[in-house]
């Protein structure tokens, strides 16, 4: 019942984004991507960036998210009361909008804006939700550099390259293989 409309809001990001790609996939043949099965959400992603602003932002699966009241990639372990108060945040920028649906459901959105990629909301997703929140490098900014500082400061060798025109490795479809 939840079902496509939710999903559908999910799609339009990323159906933005791939307009973009299109017209990149014509002159670079690989980009940087992370293998959100293998990111353990260490940080790195928000700091090592050439870029200013981190190219790596979070990505929400709808088709995989509960919804939850109690969502553990917005509220911090023991939140002291279950609403938006930026004490009640785990988001160090306030980049996650949550929006009531219908009891008991919640919905979690991305404001890319303020997105840093720090990963904190993802680590407390896979920890105790679905894992529905997850890093991308947007190619919108990433500049693909040859060797992505990122991905050599990267733990868990979560980055490899990529297909151009199969820029992303999106939770909830075939493109994590
Ligand atoms: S917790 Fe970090 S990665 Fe998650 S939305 Fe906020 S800034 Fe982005
Ligand atoms: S390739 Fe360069 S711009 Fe892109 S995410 Fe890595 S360091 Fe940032
Ligand atoms: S550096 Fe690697 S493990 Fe750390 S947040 Fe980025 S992709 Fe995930």
């Amino acid at each position: 019942m939840l079902g496509s409309g939710l999903r559908g809001i999910g799609l339009v990001g990323l159906g933005g984004i791939a307009g973009v790609l299109t017209n990149r996939s014509r002159v670079r043949d690989t980009l940087w991507q992370i293998d959100p099965q293998k990111c353990i959400a260490c940080g790195n992603c928000a700091t090592y960036c050439v870029l200013e602003e981190s190219a790596v932002k979070c990505v929400h699966a709808y088709a995989m998210c509960g919804y939850c009241e109690l969502c553990t990639g917005f509220f911090p372990p023991e939140p002291q009361a279950l609403n938006t108060g930026a004490e009640n945040q785990l988001c160090p920028t306030g980049a996650i909008v949550r929006t009531f649906v219908e009891d008991p459901y919640f919905e979690y959105t991305i404001d890319e804006k303020l997105c840093i990629g720090c990963g904190k909301c993802v680590k407390g997703c896979n920890a105790f939700g679905n894992g529905s929140l997850f890093l991308q490098v947007r190619h919108d900014r990433c500049l693909n550099c040859n060797q992505c500082s990122i991905a050599a400061a990267c733990p868990s060798q979560a980055y490899r390259r990529v297909p151009a025109d199969r820029p992303y490795l999106l939770k909830g479809t075939d493109h994590t293989e």
